[in-house]
């Protein structure tokens, strides 16, 4: 789940937000309180110690399906003064994005085929487009040798078919 604590400079009494995500297993007050107590503990020069003042839960759970870690420190915003956060799985990779106060992360749109909707799904769609663009590649080196090397620009205009055919030979 993402949370965010509000936290006090004891010294100079500033207080400020900072956000985090934590494991779903955790008791967010618990955890903040801990957070702030080590933070405290291991005090580097120029630090001063913390106070915990506040604790918000942002989002309740983790989505099911992904696990979203945030990749921005700053909000981003755009021109039109929209709003967003990036996102990137941890387990398989996939990116999205948070708009706005929205709770869902929107899975970006290369992403956006119902398949990439689970890690799994995801993780085997990726490991085909792989095979794909490698065997693309191989079309293209076969061509080149067969073409000279000098319209491999025009490979999209012939049928797999003849390239099979081709590949035999
Ligand atoms: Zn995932």
């Amino acid at each position: 789940m993402e949370i965010r604590i509000k936290v006090k400079d004891i010294k100079t009494e500033s207080v400020w937000w900072e956000n985090y995500n934590i494991s779903d297993n955790e008791t967010p007050f618990q955890w903040a309180i801990e957070t702030v107590e080590k933070f405290n503990k291991t005090l580097k020069t120029g630090e001063n110690p913390r106070e915990l003042v506040d604790v918000e839960i942002i989002r309740e759970k983790s989505d099911p399906f992904h696990d979203w870690k945030k990749e921005n420190l700053v909000t981003i915003v755009e021109k039109n003064g929209d709003f967003y956060d990036k996102y990137k799985c941890n387990n398989c990779g996939i990116t999205g994005k948070r708009y706005g106060l929205s709770q869902n992360i929107e899975r970006d749109r290369k992403y956006k085929a119902k398949i990439y909707e689970t890690c799994n799904g995801a993780r085997k769609q990726i490991s085909i487009n792989k095979k794909r663009r490698e065997r693309k590649k191989d079309w293209i080196k076969v061509y080149m040798l067969i073409l000279g090397g000098k319209r491999w620009k025009s490979i999209r205009t012939y049928p797999l078919k003849r390239i099979k055919k081709i590949r035999r030979i």
